[in-house]
């Protein structure tokens, strides 16, 4: 079968997310009694194979409680499988709380967050974090300014050296090459932009810095504020 590669990276994965799965059994009613790995992390059928589900004599979905009457287990068959099976589950006991899969930690429920968090690797954090993610930030921003600091903005420059076009003029026809400075600092638009749009100055002497620069004075500036815990 011709998968999509979403469909691959998430089989791929499966293994990452079930360690992190927990089946809380409580009456029984919601796990699937072969598939659901509600006896240690371990589904029945990863313990004794699919030929167990032809053994009991009870369907490919059927639900734990179907293997109980009266409140207890009642396993039916006599193959060693199902003796096996009787022992193994005589010391779980059934509850009337719902069967609960936690994510994690025992009755954390499952959130994209967390999700996120158990399986993203860990770097250390960057200097200039405080600058692209801080409170009341506005995500879109943060995100433009995130690929900038990283340099994957698709600028002209870049797209030249690729050799995706022929051409690194500025868009805004200002006869200078196109760079992330350029285009976010030096460009005379983007300076239109912030000086007298933005700011409400028409000083044209006053100049914008240049890009590393101003990375450099903004991280010193929130890094300060960071540790005086302002
Ligand atoms: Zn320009």
């Amino acid at each position: 079968m011709d998968l999509s590669w979403t469909w691959r990276k998430l089989i791929k994965i499966r293994l990452v997310f079930k360690s992190n799965l927990h089946y809380k059994l409580g009456n029984g009613e919601s796990f699937n009694l072969w598939l659901d790995t509600w006896i240690n992390n371990q589904s029945l059928v990863e313990i004794y194979s699919h030929r167990v589900i032809y053994d009991s004599g009870l369907s490919r979905n059927a639900k734990v409680i179907e293997a109980t009457k009266d409140g207890c287990w009642d396993w039916k068959g006599s193959f060693a499988t199902m003796e096996d099976i009787r022992a193994r589950t005589c010391f779980i006991h059934f509850s009337n709380q719902d069967d609960f899969v936690s994510w994690n930690k025992p009755r954390q429920s499952f959130t994209i967050k967390a999700a996120l968090e158990a399986i993203r690797p860990y770097n250390n954090r960057v200097e200039w974090s405080s600058m692209v993610w801080f409170p009341n930030n506005i995500p879109k921003h943060s995100f433009c300014a995130w690929l900038t600091v990283l340099g994957t903005h698709n600028i002209k420059d870049k797209l030249l050296e690729w050799g995706g076009i022929t051409s690194n003029q500025c868009l805004f026809a200002c006869g200078s090459p196109e760079s992330a400075s350029h285009l976010f600092f030096q460009c005379p638009l983007s300076q239109k932009v912030y000086f007298q749009n933005l700011m409400g100055l028409t000083n044209e002497r006053l100049k914008l810095p240049q890009w590393s620069q101003w990375v450099s004075k903004t991280i010193t500036r929130r890094n300060l504020h960071a540790s005086l815990g302002s």
